[in-house]
C-alpha cells in the first residue's frame, strides 16, 4: 500500500477538521438508504462525523447531517444510527458513568 498524506475531512457535527479515519461516515446509498460505513467504501453521499453521540446530535439538530446527505432523516432511522454510533462507542473505550 502506498502512503499518502492522510485525508482530513470536517465533521458535520462539531465541525473540527480530522483525518478522514479518525471519523465515521455516514452515507446514503443510491436506494436512498443510509447507513454506517465503517468501511469508508461504500458508494453514495456520505457525510463525516467523529465518533460520539454528541456530534452526531449536534449534526441532527442543526440539519447539518440532513444537508451533508441531501434528505430527511426519520426518527426511527436517527435512532438506529444513534444505535450503531453507541455500539462503535463502547468498542472504542470502556463507558464511563460520570453521574452523579
Ligand atoms: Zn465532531
Amino acid at each position: 500500500m502506498k502512503r499518502r498524506k492522510t485525508p482530513q475531512r470536517m465533521c458535520v457535527g462539531c465541525q473540527e477538521i480530522s483525518p478522514k479515519r479518525q471519523l465515521i461516515r455516514i452515507v446514503r446509498s443510491p436506494q436512498g438508504e443510509l447507513s454506517l460505513d465503517l468501511s469508508g467504501k461504500k458508494s453514495g453521499r456520505g457525510a463525516y462525523l467523529c465518533r460520539n453521540q454528541e456530534c452526531f446530535h449536534t449534526a441532527v439538530k442543526a440539519k447539518r447531517l440532513q444537508k451533508a446527505l441531501k434528505c430527511e432523516i426519520s426518527s426511527e432511522l436517527l435512532a438506529i444510527l444513534a444505535g450503531e454510533l453507541d455500539l462503535l462507542e463502547e468498542d472504542k473505550e470502556e463507558r464511563t458513568i460520570d453521574k452523579t
